[in-house]
């Protein structure tokens, strides 16, 4: 064997080696461990989530029971055991091994010592929470071929829990809901026409017995909405479209003919856009569910409605009755958008004391560079300030509800815009957290410069990732060397009832992760491609602690206890540089003076 042949040779150990089942010391083993010996009693149904707990979650802060922590979404941890005090001494206790070598965007769920992780590639495995040992692991199966319909990547966001089950939305459109305890499927309903573009990437949410999910593909040209179905059988139990569909076939609702009369000409054709891809709430004081919509079809308005109508209900907060899902109000963000400013953030809910008076709000970081606090009943519009660099309006008006956009924001023939935000948004998807001990909320933010440049060649028969603008910029900053440019971003804690940044964190290349708030006056956050998860204090914004992760961290951490001891677990992974390059994609479990170490 010559010398490049050995070199070679070790550089794909580590891959043969996982191919082979074997990842070497600590809990890599991507094999399921053998299932422990039934005890005498069975033991409670796992994943027992109730309406009734998921109401009083604040009483069980030991659990993570729904993806954002609570139905208030607030990824808050009533934990105190980790504090500023004692948090250097966090340290890992156990990680394991995940089989999807894709950037990783899932937010664990943890429900009675059982640790529910989803994966890129719609799989999800079940931990023992405490040691690790792999309980079962679900395989989605989707076909490779699906890879072709997704704009951003194969990922999952995370799982729901309720009566003894786990429920994933697939990339190709499918709600499957497994059986907590064996990891089989117990029911799958396809959600979408498989003939577009659909793909399902987020978390589903569930409330009173009900599954609630979304979609995304509206950079290829589909028609978003929202879907509630039994969580028992799978039943579909009623749907919300976001943009009207066709007027010769009859719209289904007085709300789909309210939004006809904001767009012109064929947008059915190609879909119109405004999937829900992310953000979904349930409100358990209003019985309402929350959501956010994505981009009309294509970005660039021109071609989508040439005369410039505000195309109902893309780029928006939309409130339905979760019993029926009949539209309630809706609030858009970015009328007529053409800059893909997707409404589909975290959502908020909280009591705020705002102008004298204590209001129950909605509160949304917007990728379009503003930060929105609604009333949750109404929709009444009460805040709507830029929380960070933006230059395509002058503010929002408050009489009219409507940003004040500047006319050179809205290019076309001719006529360039090197905008902020950029598509990649003043924030994306990355989690933000909310704690009622600061008051504050923490936002991942992101400060992008972005070349709009409209393609003059645009077709809409075309299928595929086809947004009527010219992606590469042209030669815009060619020929503008002194424009602005650039991609990064930093955690901010944000003051929602003065509308003032209170302090932001260390500055990162490209998007940063998702935020967890605790009690113990901490803020928790990764460093997105930084490869690290730090701890700041929640007050002060004062770095208390990092550790390296040797891999990006996006995702938004969570924490959860047993037996006393509060854990940490966060999912890694920045996905394949090269198809070589090895699988550092984990999940990560921290405590207190734990002493586990990452392979080198
Ligand atoms: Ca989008």
């Amino acid at each position: 064997m010559t010398r490049s042949e050995l070199a070679t040779l070790a550089a794909l150990l580590p891959v043969l080696l996982w191919s082979c089942g074997g990842g070497g010391s600590g809990s890599d083993a991507s094999t399921p461990q053998p299932a422990p010996q039934p005890p005498a009693n069975p033991p409670p149904l796992p994943a027992n989530v109730t309406q009734q707990r998921l109401l009083a979650a604040a009483t069980e802060p030991s659990q993570w029971m729904t993806n954002g922590g609570d139905y208030q979404e607030w990824r808050y941890s009533r934990l105190t055991q980790i504090d500023r005090g004692n948090v250097s001494q966090l340290g890992l206790v156990w990680f394991s091994g995940l089989d999807t070598n894709v950037q990783q965007n899932s937010t664990p769920l943890e429900i009675d010592g059982v640790l529910y992780v989803s994966t890129a590639w719609s799989k999800v495995y079940a931990f023992d929470a405490r040691s690790g040992t792999q309980l079962w692991q679900y395989d989605s199966q989707v076909p490779d071929a699906w890879r072709a319909k997704v704009c951003c990547g194969l990922k999952n966001r995370g799982v729901a829990a309720w009566g003894g089950k786990i429920y994933v939305g697939t990339l190709d459109g499918r709600l499957v809901a497994i059986d907590a305890r064996t990891g089989t499927a117990a029911w799958s309903v396809l959600t979408i026409d498989a003939a577009w573009r659909y793909a399902i990437t987020g978390a589903p949410r569930v409330a009173k017995g009900m599954v609630f999910i979304g979609n995304a593909g509206a950079e290829y040209g589909v028609r978003g909405y929202l879907s509630a179905y039994d969580a028992e059988t799978g039943r579909l139990l009623w749907r919300f479209f976001t943009v009207p569909g066709n007027p010769a076939t009859g719209f289904e609702n007085q709300a789909m003919q309210t939004a006809a009369a904001t767009w012109s000409g064929d947008w059915w054709r190609i879909g119109g856009g405004g999937a829900v891809w992310n953000s979904i709430v349930y409100d358990p004081a209003t019985d309402l569910v929350y959501f956010g919509t994505a981009n009309g079809t294509p970005w660039n308005q021109r071609y989508r409605d040439p005369s410039g109508g505000d195309n109902l209900y893309i780029a928006s907060i939309v409130a339905v009755r979760a019993d029926t899902g009949d539209y309630v109000w809706h609030y858009q963000a970015t009328p007529g958008d053409t800059w893909d400013y997707d409404a589909t953030s975290a959502l908020t809910i909280a009591d705020l004391s705002l102008d004298g008076r204590t209001r129950h709000v909605v509160m949304q970081a917007n990728k379009n560079g503003f930060f929105y606090v609604l009333d949750g009943a109404t929709g009444e519009l009460l805040r709507a300030q830029a929380f960070t660099q933006q230059n395509w309006t002058d503010g929002v008006d408050m009489t009219t509800r409507r940003p004040r956009v500047r006319p050179e924001a809205r290019y076309g023939a001719g006529q360039d815009f090197n905008g902020i935000p950029g598509p990649q948004g003043a924030r994306g998807w990355h989690p933000s957290a909310f704690s009622p001990q600061t008051g504050l909320l923490y936002i991942p933010t992101q400060e992008a410069y972005f070349a709009w440049v409209h393609d003059p060649s645009y077709l809409p028969s075309d299928t595929g990732y086809n947004l009527g603008i010219d992606l590469s910029g042209g030669n815009y900053y060619q020929t503008h060397p002194a424009a602005p440019r650039g991609f990064v971003s930093s955690l901010q804690a944000w003051d929602p009832t003065r509308g003032a940044r209170v302090w932001s964190g260390e500055s990162n290349v490209g998007p940063t992760g998702g935020a967890l708030a605790t009690a113990g006056g901490l803020v928790f956050q990764g460093g997105g491609s930084s490869q690290e998860l730090r701890a700041y204090d929640g007050a002060s914004g004062a770095k208390l602690w990092s550790t390296q992760t040797r891999t990006g961290v996006f995702a938004g951490p969570i924490s959860y206890e047993i037996d006393g001891r509060q854990y940490i677990a966060v999912v890694v992974g920045s996905g394949a540089s090269t198809p070589s390059a090895p699988n550092l994609s984990r999940v990560l479990v921290f405590a207190l003076n734990g002493t586990a170490q990452l392979p080198p």
